[in-house]
This record gives structure tokens, C-alpha cells and sequence, in this order.
């Protein structure tokens, strides 16, 4: 079974790379941030204050994940929040939520268990995949792109009422806390290759990450497609 750890910041193109890479060679996918994302929904809804204590509040069937790059699925609890873990109110609280020591160890477990399912491949994305959660993976790639490009890609994904400035201070304020928490921090390492996205479409990424797959034979020819 072959894992693709593909990390980096927030609004870098990771999922729709990393889907697309996914659907490609006929692998699953999983979406980390997801995952972080439903803890702090749940922690939002249940009133929860201390973070550390979400984990005990749910049991090991709480979080679901459905990763089929097409059309990937979330349950929390057994309903659907596929959108409601994009809103605001999460999207705000969510760092501070994943920088939770019990939250991280709770999510890896479940992460592995995901990963270990997986039937050929499984593109992984987050922060921590190459570093911590896979660090075997036989590709691990750190996909970025300079502030400016992040908040135009996120404000158009969003199609928000916000400016490009508010986009780029919530996502810079995010990177902050995501770099420097002590349990597992979005960083570069030496196995990474470091695809800069800022110049680049997103066809361009993905085929930059699909040469990279076939290159180092990674992929069974029938298991790919045009
Ligand atoms: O990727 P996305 O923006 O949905 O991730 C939301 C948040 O989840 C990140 O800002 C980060 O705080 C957290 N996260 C993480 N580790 C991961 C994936 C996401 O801490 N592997």
C-alpha cells in the first residue's frame, strides 16, 4: 500500500491536489484537517472549554470518514458536516483546537487506523503527515505558495463577503499557530519536496505530483489513468 504525505499551509491547493492525485491513480484520500475540523464543531455545539478533555467525550465510532476523492464524506455522530466544518466559526477556532495535545493524540490513532485501511494508495494531507502521523510514506511533498496567492485561491474557493487583507491576516494568524505549537508543528523537512505553488495552476501542481508518483514507480501502470 502506497501513501502520499502531502503538508503545508492553510489555502496552498493541498486538497484539490491532493483529490485530484487521489482519482488519478484510483486511490483513497484523506483529509487530516477534517478531522480537526469535527472535533472543533463538536467542542463548538457541546459547549466544550477544555479542549483536552473532546477526546473522552467521544467514542471510537464519533468520527467517520468516507475518503473517496470524489466525493469525500465526514460524519460526526453519524450526520453529515461535510460544510458546516468549513464555516467560520470553526475555521476561527480550529487551530487553536488541533494545537490540543490529547486532541492530536486522539486523531492519530484514528488517522493510522484510516490510513491502515487503506486497499493501494491513500494520499494523506494536513500539517504533521511526513513528520508524524506516516513519517514511511514513500512520497512526502510540502506544497505552498507565498501569503498573497493563498487568500486569492481561498477567497475564490469561498466566494466571500471578505477582503483579500482579512483573508490574509486569518490565514497568516493560522500559520502561526500551526508553526509553533509544541506537539507536532506544520515544518519543512529535508524528505520533503517543496512544490511552490505561487505561480503555478493547479493542473500544474498535480502534474508536477503525478510525474513524481510514476518516477518513482510508485503506481502499478493499470492501476493509473489518463
Ligand atoms: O487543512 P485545513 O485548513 O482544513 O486544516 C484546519 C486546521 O487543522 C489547520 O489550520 C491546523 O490547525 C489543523 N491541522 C493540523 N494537523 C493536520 C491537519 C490540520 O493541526 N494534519
Amino acid at each position: 500500500m502506497v501513501v502520499i504525505a502531502i503538508d503545508g499551509p492553510s489555502g496552498s491547493g493541498k486538497s484539490s491536489a491532493s483529490r485530484a492525485v487521489a482519482a488519478f491513480f484510483h486511490w483513497e484520500y484523506l483529509d487530516t484537517g477534517a478531522l480537526y475540523r469535527a472535533l472543533t464543531l463538536f467542542a463548538i455545539e457541546r459547549d466544550v472549554q477544555d479542549f483536552s478533555l473532546i477526546p473522552e467525550l467521544l467514542t471510537s465510532d464519533s468520527i467517520m470518514w468516507k475518503g473517496s476523492p470524489e466525493e469525500p464524506q465526514l460524519l460526526l455522530e453519524g450526520r453529515e458536516v461535510n460544510s458546516e466544518i468549513r464555516s467560520e466559526r470553526v475555521t476561527k477556532r480550529v487551530s487553536e483546537v488541533a494545537a490540543d495535545p490529547n486532541v492530536r493524540k486522539f486523531l492519530l490513532t484514528l488517522q493510522r487506523a484510516i490510513i491502515n485501511q487503506a486497499r493501494f494508495g491513500i494520499v494523506v494531507e494536513g500539517r504533521d503527515i511526513g513528520t508524524t502521523v506516516w513519517p514511511d510514506a514513500e512520497l512526502k511533498i510540502f506544497l505552498t505558495a507565498d501569503l498573497i496567492a493563498r487568500a486569492e485561491r481561498r477567497n475564490a474557493e469561498l466566494s466571500s463577503h471578505f477582503t483579500n487583507k482579512e483573508i490574509q491576516d486569518a490565514l497568516a494568524a493560522r500559520d502561526v499557530v500551526d508553526s509553533n505549537r509544541s506537539t507536532s508543528p506544520l515544518r519543512q523537512i529535508d524528505e520533503q519536496i517543496i512544490i511552490d505553488a505561487t505561480h503555478f495552476s493547479l493542473e500544474e501542481v498535480v502534474s508536477e505530483i503525478k510525474r513524481l508518483v510514476i518516477e518513482l514507480e510508485l503506481s502499478d501502470d493499470g492501476e493509473s489513468r489518463e
